[in-house]
């Protein structure tokens, strides 16, 4: 940490408490808080952010709980083990054999809440304890029928009470598929006619969200609408934009996800805020690159269409980089909830704000990570100001498999992230010495 003056724009460094590099450091860092305006002198304590500092990422984990992870991170990171294990977990849990117990301890308790609502408000209060808040996630999947999605509205209104009833649950998430049939979505999205039944059935999704909308918006909850696959989502942002337009007019209740992994989605985030300024709401822009490029890569080839997706990473990265930045200049309407784990990304977030006189903890800002994952960006950045929410699913093991299906698949195929997870278990492990 360093303590500088800042005097007519100058800035001189005070004290060198800790930290690497001397003066160049000091200058490309971002400054985390203003402490006191004298006559024109600013006295400014700037903490870098070390995403590398573990004491701070994994106090909140037992000795037990680290070397779990590390014996979970380095299974995944076989992707024969990963793969021969999914499907031997799919058909252990079709033949009802009991398997249950082994997923509860190893990948459910790394990368889940609990396997109910007060479970998962425990985990939250742990978390909470670091500066850390909470996102309640109903992990529950794979819901296909009109009983089904009428049954799930009161489990949501129930999430919605529960984060309102305690202090540190500012989000629940929600997926339109857990509502909607996937078929009619498909079908709304393609632009086909809708019979009437299509209508009513639609008419009955938008209730269902509107419910949960209205019930976030009077108890001071706010609503992250997950993004899912695209040939669907044209009526998720519609639904979603219908639901910003009546309950962000004075604040944000409601967030769209963008997935900056298609190549259309920066130019649809500028069209949202400016159909935002045109009709006097505010948007809620949730950022994230995007969870389904195999398959939708997959599709496009099969179809016979040309692919959504990026042609590379640093495409998708240049556009994730520059969507967070045009939210970043438009806080007036906007609010940007970072959902990432790429640790560049949200340092250039955080070097941006102080610049622009963006305070690390403006309520117009937020970092996420998913629950059991680069807990040394979420941690050290919560340790800095920065507000910061993980994802938290909750729900019984057997109905949250397809979750942790797709965590046990991305610690495998997203290069280098189980390595920097290991390296930073083991270093971490090495300093307690246990
Ligand atoms: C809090 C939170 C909420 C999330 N919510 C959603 C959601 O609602 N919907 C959703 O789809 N995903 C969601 N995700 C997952 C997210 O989209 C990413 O899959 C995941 O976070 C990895 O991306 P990254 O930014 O963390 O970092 P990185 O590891 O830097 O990026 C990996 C991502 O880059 C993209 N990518 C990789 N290779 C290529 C390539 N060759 N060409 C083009 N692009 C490429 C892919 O999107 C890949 O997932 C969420 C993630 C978080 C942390």
């Amino acid at each position: 940490m360093f303590l500088i003056v800042e005097f007519k724009n100058y800035l001189c460094p005070l004290i060198f408490l800790s930290g690497k590099g001397g003066f160049f450091t000091l200058c490309f860092s971002p400054v985390f808080q203003i402490h006191n305006l004298v006559d024109g002198i600013k006295i400014i304590k700037i903490m870098l952010p070390e995403f590398d500092n573990t004491e701070i990422a994994f106090r909140y984990r037992s000795n037990k709980e680290l070397k779990r992870a590390q014996f979970l991170f380095s299974s995944l990171g076989s992707p024969t083990l990963t793969s021969v294990g999914m499907k031997m977990t799919k058909l252990a849990i079709s033949w009802n054999l009991p398997v249950q117990g082994i997923i509860k301890s190893t990948l459910f308790d790394q990368f889940c809440g609990g396997e109910t609502m007060e479970e998962a408000g425990k985990t939250a209060a742990i978390i909470g304890k670091y500066g850390v808040s909470t996102i309640l996630d109903y992990g529950v999947e794979g819901k296909e029928t009109e009983g089904d999605f009428d049954r799930a509205v009161p489990e949501f209104v129930k999430a919605i009470k529960f984060a309102a009833s305690g202090k540190n649950i500012p989000f629940i998430s929600i997926k339109i598929t857990g509502f909607a049939y996937f078929a009619l979505l498909e079908k709304i999205h393609s632009g086909a006619t809708l019979n009437e039944n299509d209508k009513a059935a639609w008419k009955r999704v938008y209730d269902r969200i509107d419910h949960i909308c209205s019930t976030a918006a009077a108890n001071n909850i706010m609503v992250l609408v997950d993004a899912e696959e695209s040939w669907i989502q044209k009526p998720v942002d519609d639904l979603t934009n219908a639901m910003m337009a009546i309950y962000n007019k004075n604040r944000i209740v409601v967030f769209n996800t963008f997935q900056l992994y298609c190549h259309d989605r920066l130019v649809y985030l500028k069209k949202s805020y400016e159909e935002a300024r045109i009709k006097n709401y505010q948007l809620g822009a949730k950022l994230v690159r995007g969870a389904y490029m195999e398959k939708e890569r997959a599709r496009a080839a099969e179809k016979g269409y040309p692919s959504p997706i990026q042609p590379d990473k640093q495409s998708t990265d240049r556009d994730y980089d520059e969507a967070v930045q045009f939210c970043l200049e438009r806080l007036d309407c906007v609010a940007v909830f970072i959902g990432s784990h790429n640790e560049n990304s949200c340092l250039k977030a955080a070097k941006f704000m102080l610049p622009n006189n963006i305070p690390s903890d403006t309520s117009r800002v937020w970092f996420s990570q998913l629950y059991g994952m680069s807990d040394n960006i979420s941690f050290n950045l919560a340790s800095g100001g920065y507000h910061v929410a993980k994802y938290l699913p909750y729900g019984p093991v057997k109905d949250v498999l397809p979750y942790l299906m797709r965590r046990a698949q991305e610690n495998t195929s997203v290069a280098g992230q189980t390595g920097r997870e290991l390296s930073l278990i083991a270093k971490e492990i090495k300093r307690r010495g246990i």
